[in-house]
This record gives structure tokens, sequence and C-alpha cells, in this order.
């Protein structure tokens, strides 16, 4: 394990913003994180806990410039393994450290499909189940069959299952666990993943893949088709790590798309998007095949609140040369144009959620793990 030592949060994170820590270790093997997470256990007890922080890529974490007063472990472990299941599936278990978009594209090459539409998302394979991470019709909840984690308060590995883990939309049992907590309680360890032996993809489920493709929504076609065609979907939206590309200097979207009652829903315009909401679990999900649709629910687009509300794309502040604004192809990105602080992407942050909620009396959630910040 490297030493810990102090560093500039910054350059761990995709929109290169986050001040010092005293203590940042690296653990680049297993062994090097269980010890971290042994030497920094948790307690439940609601005194004050010493901060611990965890960081994979760094995708999805806006940090404070005043950085962050505790010890952080960056997660960088590596290692596939996969196994045979049964004659048509293959069980494939990555170490958290991974890079899940080289995670996909070895999955695809191994001719295994399912995680095709995730091609492109930027972060490590152990951040993945935290927010159940999903794109163009897939969610990683409907792939994982379990998590093993370190369990910070009982002080040992254990293995959730997809059951226990409990997905929701950009939600599961980890991030409730670390929202009441303030910490992870649960450190990703490794995913296992359940994939069909397959070149064909899943059904194509979202409108604009399938557009693109050519083909009718429910059709699979070629797995690699299927990657390719996401890559480019997102790098016209600036939805693919690029250091040249200021649009990608975020943590994709900043919002989730809020799901609504029905009766707040059937207050919004007549043309505001409307998508069914699943509900297999406590919490709610879009993921097609994790449960049956709830009738009191309805999810509406965040982005498309955001534009309605006002806020274009490219939005700034202060115009044009303001350092955080919106990307100039996508309203949900907030994003650092090169010069912004993590106060300056706040305030943006604030001034569009405070306008949609003035608009449509909604109130919009922060996707991105906020850390010693608040909007
Ligand atoms: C350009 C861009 C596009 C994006 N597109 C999408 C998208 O299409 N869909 C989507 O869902 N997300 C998207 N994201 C968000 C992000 O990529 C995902 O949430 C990703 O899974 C985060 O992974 P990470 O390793 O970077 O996590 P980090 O940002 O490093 O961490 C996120 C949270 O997970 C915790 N964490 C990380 N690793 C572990 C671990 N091993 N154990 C316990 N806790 C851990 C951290 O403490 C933090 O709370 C996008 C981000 C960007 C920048």
């Amino acid at each position: 394990m490297s030493q810990a030592h102090p560093q500039e949060l910054s350059g761990f994170t995709t929109f290169r913003l986050g001040g010092p820590a005293p203590q940042v270790t690296v653990a680049n093997t297993r062994d090097e994180l269980l010890d971290f997470c042994a030497a920094h256990p948790l307690e439940l007890s609601g005194q004050e806990q010493a901060h611990v922080l965890f960081i994979g890529g760094g995708s999805n974490l806006l940090i404070a410039d005043a950085g962050f007063d505790g010890a952080v472990c960056v997660v960088r472990t590596a290692g596939v393994e996969t196994a045979e299941t049964t004659t048509t599936d293959t069980r494939v278990t990555a170490e958290a450290g991974e890079d899940w978009d080289a995670f996909v594209a070895h999955t695809l090459d191994l001719g295994l499909s399912g995680l095709e539409a995730l091609s492109g998302i930027p972060g490590s394979v152990g951040a993945t189940p935290i927010q159940n991470v999903g794109a163009y019709g897939t969610e990683v909840g409907e792939l994982i069959s379990s998590v093993e984690v370190f369990d910070r308060v009982a002080g040992q590995i254990r293995h959730l299952t997809a059951v226990e883990l409990e997905f929701g939309y950009r939600t599961s049992a980890l991030k409730r666990a670390q929202i009441a907590a303030g910490t992870p309680q649960f450190v990703v360890l490794s995913v296992t993943f359940d994939l069909q032996r397959s070149d064909e993809s899943l059904p194509v489920r979202y409108a604009q893949l399938a557009s693109t493709l050519d083909v009718e929504i429910g059709t699979r076609v070629p797995a690699a088709r299927v990657r390719e065609n996401v890559i480019a979907l997102r790098r016209s939206k600036g939805m693919v790590l690029d250091a040249a590309d200021h649009d990608s200097w975020s943590a994709g979207s900043f919002f989730t798309n809020p799901v609504l009652g029905v009766e707040q829903a059937a207050e919004l315009p007549a043309d505001a998007p409307r998508f069914p909401v699943r509900s297999a679990t406590p919490e709610t999900t879009t993921g097609p095949s994790l449960g049956v649709v709830d009738p009191a629910l309805v999810k509406t687009s965040a982005a498309w609140l955001i534009e309605r509300a006002g806020f274009t794309k490219g939005f700034g502040l202060a115009g044009e040369h303001s350092p955080a604004r919106l990307s100039t192809r996508h309203t949900l990105a907030i994003t650092n144009r090169g010069g912004a602080t993590a106060a300056d992407l706040v305030a943006l942050a604030r001034t569009v959620r405070d306008g949609v909620r003035e608009k449509f009396g909604i109130e919009l959630e922060p996707e991105p793990v906020l850390v010693g910040l608040a909007l």
C-alpha cells in the first residue's frame, strides 16, 4: 500500500475539483484495501466519526475547495475471473478498482452480452452497484448477482445478493447505508455479474438508441454494434471522458430525473416527458427487469425541466465566460470550463435547482456525492 500522504483531491476527480487531504492512501491490492478498512472501522453510535472517504474513478464526486479533513483511500484493485454457471450463462467477477468501461469491453471480447448499453460510463466497477449505474435502458443491478463487501461495522467480509442490495433508480442498499452513516459502511471489494454467452445484445430498449441502430425497440443486434453506437451517442453529448472536451469535466448528469406522484405529474405541461416507474424495492426503479410498473408514480426528465425553466445549454451565472457552466451539449451536466471552483459549481447548481422549483414546484436532487458541500 502506498504510504498515506497529503495530496490535492482535484487530481482524482473528473470535475478536476477538490482541495487537499492530509492522508491519501492508494490501495493497489485487495490486502491493501482490507488493511485500510480494518484500520478504519465504523461505529453506528451516533457519535462523530473519524472521516473516511473512498474514491474509485472520482467521476461521481464533487469535493469542496477546502478539501477533506480525514483519511482517503483510492481503490485501484485489479482482477477479473470467469466461471461458466449454466449452459448459457457465465458468471464474471471483477475487483472493485477495475476500470468500468475496460471491463465492459472485456466481457464483450469474451463473447458475453448484457453490459453493452452501459459502455462508455467512466469510473470503477466497484462504484457501479452503489448508485445502480444506468444508461440507454439498462441498469447494472439487472445483471449483478452479488457484491462482495467489507462491512466496516461488523469488521468482516460479506456477500450481498441482488435482493439484499435493493436496487432502485440511482440507488441501492449500499447508497442508503452510506447516506445514513455519512461514510460508506460497505466497502465494495468485488462485483459479480451473470452474463449470457452470446454475441447478440439484450433487446434494445431505448428509443434514441433503436433509432441510431435503425431497428425497432425490442430487437437484438450484435452487442459490439450497441457498444459502438452507445459510445458515439455519448460522445456527441460530451458524456465520454475526454481531457480536451470541457463538456466532460463533469460528473455526468448532475440531477436525477424526478419521480412524481401521478397527481403532481398531471400538473406538468402536456408535452413534459413521462416514463413508467417500476417498484420492486422499497425505493423506485426504472430498470425494465426489476419489477412491475407502479401506476401511482411517474418519472419525468430533469433535462426537460431545466430547459423549460430557462436554462439553456452552456448557461453560466456570468454568461459565456463563466468558469462553471451547463454543458454546451446537455443541460443536465454541470461542467468545469477550466478555472472553476467547487463553490462556482454549487452556486450554478443551486440556481438551476431553485429555478426549476420556482417554475414547476419540483425539487431536483443532485446525483453526485457531495463531500464537504451541500446544495
Ligand atoms: C462524463 C460522465 C458521464 C457519466 N455517465 C453516467 C451514466 O450514463 N450513468 C450513470 O449512472 N452514471 C454516469 N456517470 C457518473 C459516474 O460515472 C458513475 O456514478 C460511476 O459509477 C462512478 O464511479 P467512480 O468509480 O468514479 O466513483 P467515485 O466518483 O470515485 O465515487 C462515487 C461514490 O462511490 C463511493 N465509492 C467508490 N468506490 C467505492 C468502493 N469500492 N466501495 C465503497 N464505496 C465506493 C465513493 O465514496 C463515492 O461516495 C457519469 C460521469 C461522467 C463524468
